[in-house]
C-alpha cells in the first residue's frame, strides 16, 4: 500500500493529468477493442455446429484449423468480464 505522500512529483503530476475525459477515452477504446474481438469471433453454422469464425479460421464454408465451438474461449473470457 503506497500512500499519497509516498509517490513521486512525477507520479503526482501523471495522477493530476489523468482527468475524466481520459477515463472516458479508456473506457471507450477498450469497449472497441471488446467489439473487434467479438466481430472477429463470431459463430458461424458449419456441418450443423456453431463454431467461432476466428479460432476455426473459417472462410467459403471451410476451416483451416479444427473447428472450434462457440462460444470459444476468447468471448467466454469477455462475457465473464462483463458480468463480474
Ligand atoms: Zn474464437
Amino acid at each position: 500500500m503506497s500512500r499519497w505522500d509516498d509517490l513521486s512529483a512525477g507520479a503526482h503530476q501523471m495522477l493530476s493529468d489523468f482527468d475524466e475525459l481520459d477515463l472516458a477515452d479508456i473506457a471507450a477504446s477498450s469497449t472497441a477493442a471488446v467489439q473487434r474481438a467479438r466481430a472477429l469471433h463470431r459463430p458461424v453454422e458449419h456441418r450443423g455446429r456453431t463454431i467461432c469464425v476466428e479460432c476455426s479460421q473459417w472462410a467459403d464454408g471451410s476451416t483451416d484449423n479444427p473447428p472450434t465451438e462457440h462460444p470459444c474461449a476468447t468471448i467466454k473470457v469477455l462475457d465473464d468480464q462483463e458480468t463480474s
